[in-house]
């Protein structure tokens, strides 16, 4: 491949040689081993857009049959914008972090309404609407009008980061790499070259084991030039997970069960779930429940746990089945002024359920 040995380093970077030598590197590498993915077949903005919130905290795999329904469900920003909420939760169900798909609901009426069904083209109007961040918005730029706009996603910003040895803490880091990303896009190429950095950074270098002896920057690499590539760039001390524990009662009447819906706003907004009792003080799940709903219900009969990671949390939920001896009209207080339904399980799949929810319905073989 022909690389050269010169030292590349921040006080000079970017030698415009090094840049010209990095960009054709990186093309010649993603022409012989770039990933052939659907959403990069395409110049539609709105399957683009799709696809880069998608892939936000999702892996490709697990995102290739969600992009495939979602286009042949809602194939334009106007169909977006003119479905209901549910529909698109629905359609979103399992991907997690379901701010994004309020988000794609909100952005596609905005576009709708402000421009006239038509995607804005910089980065800069791109950015203003909601969801799309600043490195959305370069590859949306790049990837649907070809303007030379940068990315920084967390594969990106590995990958810099090791090239250039950034060991600044994580805050200043950020801006150096926007200003290497920025100066290494290529003009005449940008939209290959932001989605072979994409690439390089899902394959070669990756988080735990990068395999610097197939990457084609591994002459210039000061990070796998310093031996431990994987201290770069310097990473943001881990949040610490709080704990939820609680109870999920499945409450039956009349072969049917009741779901309630989640507020609008705050984890898992707008999704339904079986009635959750937080447990304080630690006490039996039994005990918990009777405290919630009263006498009313009966036969408690304990189903099992599920536990479930959130971004910054961590769930366990005991699962409890009861019978409700009242009719469908006689709620539980607690669950009077909340949104609520009593649905048979063959119907369940009718709604947009958190994973949580899911593993609950699987435990049993209730679905
Ligand atoms: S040489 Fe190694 S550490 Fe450097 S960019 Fe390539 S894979 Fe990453």
């Amino acid at each position: 491949m022909g690389h050269s040995t010169a030292k590349l380093s921040l006080d000079d970077f970017p030698e415009p040689e090094q840049v010209v030598r990095l960009r054709a590197q990186l093309l010649e590498w993603y022409g012989r081993m770039g990933r052939d993915l659907p959403w990069r077949r395409t110049r539609d903005p709105y399957a683009i857009w799709i696809s880069e919130i998608m892939l936000q905290q999702t892996q490709v795999k697990t995102v290739l049959p969600y992009y495939q329904r979602w286009l042949i469900a809602l194939p334009t920003v106007t169909d977006l914008a003119d479905a209901d909420l549910e529909t698109v939760l629905k359609l979103w169900e399992g991907l997690g972090y379901y701010t994004r798909a309020r988000n794609l609901h909100k952005t596609a009426q905005a576009i709708v309404k402000e421009h006239g069904g038509v995607f804005p083209e910089t980065a800069r109007q791109l950015q203003v609407l909601p969801g799309i961040g600043r490195s959305t918005a370069g590859a949306i730029a790049s990837s649907a009008f070809g303007r030379c706009e940068a990315i920084l996603d967390a594969n990106v910003r590995r990958v810099l980061g090791r090239l250039l040895a950034v060991d600044d803490p994580p805050a200043r880091a950020e801006a150096k790499l926007w200003e290497i990303s920025q100066r290494l896009v290529d003009p005449q190429a940008p939209h290959n070259f932001n989605q072979a950095l994409m690439d390089l950074g899902a394959t070669v270098c990756t988080a735990r084991s990068p395999l610097c002896l197939l990457c084609p920057w591994q002459a210039d690499c000061l990070g796998r030039r310093s031996g431990e590539p994987t201290r770069f760039p310097v990473r943001p001390a881990r949040t610490v997970r709080s704990e939820i524990a609680g109870v999920s009662v499945l409450i039956e009447c009349q072969g049917k069960f009741l779901l309630v819906r989640r507020p609008e706003r705050g984890l898992l907004a707008g999704l339904w779930e079986f009635p959750f009792v937080e447990s304080v003080g630690g006490g039996e799940p039994e005990e918990t429940v009777r405290m919630a709903f009263g006498n009313r219900l009966e036969s408690l009969e304990r189903l099992g746990q599920v536990e479930h990671e959130f971004t910054h949390r961590h769930l366990t939920a005991q699962v409890l089945w009861a019978r409700w001896a009242a009719t469908l009209d006689e709620l539980p207080d607690c669950i009077e002024h909340r949104e609520h339904a009593w649905v048979a399980p063959e119907h369940w799949p009718e709604y947009a359920m958190p994973a949580y929810v899911r593993k609950i319905c699987r435990l049993q073989c209730l679905q």
